[in-house]
């Protein structure tokens, strides 16, 4: 078993391993335990210098949970759940990347990671079945398996505009913010991007900054977070509900604690709907967008009475009807791409130093060095610029580094053509590389992320397991599994709304990437149940040799 984090230098023997896992975020920390624990000799590489994932380089102002803090950890030992505790239902960056440490910690993982190392390439070679990874300062790794845990949104959309490199103030792009503070006073601040990040930085620094422009161009439904502080009393009972999370959560539609519940929405009678609305909409948290009801994503009626019961909260907050036509969504349904959860975001408007700048029409045409120039040659003059501007989400990741599967063939290729998976897990052509996170599994997008990464990490471990018991050394997905697969997703996605609106679950953020949406929509638990079946019935479709 590999036993040492330091980082061997070119020219070395090839370090040589069962597995290798790409990166020690929440999946791969799990997914490094595990096989660890199975006696496999095995390391994780990660880009960063320690360990959190996604909690480790988004630390821009405001970054939070908005998935309920308890339900956001493993679920695998029930003592090390309970052994840790959260201040409030939704905490903050800092407090999620010291519970990932903890994790490191108490699982003794970091002896087995390799921290500041950037794989770059991993190529199969067909003459031993095994594969060959190489860091971008040269080391090689030679490992049977490789295992994908890089994350859904760990590509940055960093470099959006042309000029760029001409500001003369400071850019940041959200999820590769530094480590140190950095002091908004006084400053002329622009922010770029209205997702879930962007809301979560403007709600957070509005009041620290001199003066705060907000470019605008697609607004967002939004759900307000209620965020109660956890004492002692409150923390004692959500440990209580260990058991019944561990039982219902992988069972749900999205990985969370709650489901549909409500019945047949047109059953229901408009006060008993405008009910459960009211009901959801104070619970505070998503709740609201997946699981008031299942017609919310397929029928069109249902998605404009929720859409306009938002829309309506969102105007009786926002008053100013300039503002109104600026920040309320018309032209898309509720859900039908991811709802951020806010604190004050739309009262941040009504402050006199901040300004809500509308590039729908008169869009961005570079960034100059005194701040952005929009199409219709104005300039807005700022000193630090903030880029929420997204990720290549799902696929970004894997087709960052050159993948080279049977026959020398370009994972980022395919991809760029067409992204197809075996359930997210496998792609026809690469044997032994797995996946999580990946497109065309809940995990890329519809999921309480820490459910169906445990989910997708055990079901991983117990194949090479699996495998080892039969002495087999490959894997690999069929063209027939995959196309089948891909064929099932696309049925359940192109019957939602989803599909018809442009976002990134939809790859649309990203300039020439094909269109599907990343994320099955099936439910966690009907896509639990599909992963359990092949594993039960010995990988039919798959090749194991
Ligand atoms: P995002 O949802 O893709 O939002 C990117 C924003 O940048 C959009 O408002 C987009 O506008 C804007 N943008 C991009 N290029 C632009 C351009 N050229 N001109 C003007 N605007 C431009 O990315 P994100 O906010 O980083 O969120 C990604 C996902 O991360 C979320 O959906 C969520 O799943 C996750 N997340 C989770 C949390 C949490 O609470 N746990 C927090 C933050 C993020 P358009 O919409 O017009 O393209």
């Amino acid at each position: 078993m590999a036993q040492t984090n330091s980082s061997p230098t070119a020219g070395q023997e090839p370090l040589r391993l069962d597995a290798a896992v790409i990166g020690a975020g929440v999946a791969g920390l799990y997914q490094l335990h595990q096989l660890r624990q199975q006696g496999f000799a095995v390391r994780a590489f990660d880009t960063a210098s320690n360990v959190g994932g996604t909690w480790y380089w988004n630390r821009y102002p405001g970054a939070k949970f908005d998935s309920e803090s308890y339900i956001y950890q493993y679920l695998f030992d029930e003592k090390l759940y309970k052994d840790w505790s959260w201040s409030e239902r939704f905490p903050g960056q800092p407090e999620i990347e010291r519970w990932m440490n903890y994790i490191a910690d108490r699982l003794d993982l970091r002896k087995d990671i390799q921290f500041s190392t950037t794989i770059a390439s991993a190529h199969y070679q067909e003459a031993t079945g095994r594969w060959t990874l190489t860091t971008s300062t040269g080391q090689v790794i030679d490992t049977q398996f490789v295992i994908s845990c890089c994350g859904m949104l760990s590509a940055p959309l960093e470099r959006v505009f042309p000029g760029q490199e001409t500001f003369k103030g400071r850019i940041f792009h959200t999820s590769r913010w530094p480590k140190e503070e950095i002091d908004f006073t006084g400053k002329r601040v622009g922010v770029v991007g209205t997702g879930a990040t962007g809301i979560q930085v403007i709600q957070t620094i509005a009041s620290k900054v001199g003066h705060l422009k907000v470019f605008v161009r697609t607004p967002q439904y939004i759900t307000p977070m209620a965020n109660p502080h956890y004492g002692e009393a409150e923390q004692a009972a959500y440990k209580q509900r260990f058991e019944e999370l561990r039982q219902n959560l992988p069972n749900t539609f999205s990985g969370f604690e709650y489901d549909f519940e409500n019945g047949p929405w047109a059953e229901l009678s408009p006060e008993r709907r405008l009910e459960i609305l009211e009901a959801n909409w104070k619970f505070g948290s998503l709740k609201l967008w997946l699981a008031t009801c299942p017609e919310l994503f397929t029928d069109p009626e249902v998605s404009e009475e929720i859409s306009e019961f938002v829309r309506k909260k969102m105007r009786e907050r926002l008053k100013d009807p300039a503002l109104c036509d600026l920040l309320i969504p018309t032209d898309y349904g509720y859900g039908t791409h991811r709802v951020p959860l806010e604190s004050g975001y739309l009262e941040v408007y009504h402050r006199p130093n901040v300004e809500a700048v509308s590039v729908k029409k008169n869009p961005i045409a570079e960034v100059v060095p005194q701040g952005i120039k929009l199409a219709d040659c104005t300039i807005h003059e700022v000193d630090v610029l903030i880029l929420a501007t997204g990720f290549d989400a799902g696929s970004g990741a894997l087709s960052r580094i050159d993948v080279r599967g049977r026959g020398g063939r370009s994972l980022a290729e395919e991809w760029r053509r067409d992204i197809r998976t075996a359930l997210g897990l496998m792609v026809h052509g690469y044997p032994n590389l797995f996946t999580t996170a990946a497109p065309l599994a809940p995990s890329a997008a519809l999921c309480n992320m820490t459910t169906c990464l445990q989910q997708q990490t055990e079901w991983i471990t117990s194949c090479l397991v699996n495998m080892r018991s039969k002495g087999a050394k490959l894997m690999e997905a069929s063209k027939e599994v995959q196309d089948d697969w891909v064929l099932h997703h696309d049925e359940i996605a192109n019957a939602t709304l989803v599909t018809k609106t442009d976002s990134w679950y939809m790859g649309s953020n990203v300039d020439g990437k094909p269109r599907r949406l990343l994320s099955y929509i099936g439910g966690v638990g009907q896509y639990k149940q599909k992963c359990d079946a092949l594993t039960s019935q010995g990988y039919p479709g798959f090749s194991m040799q």
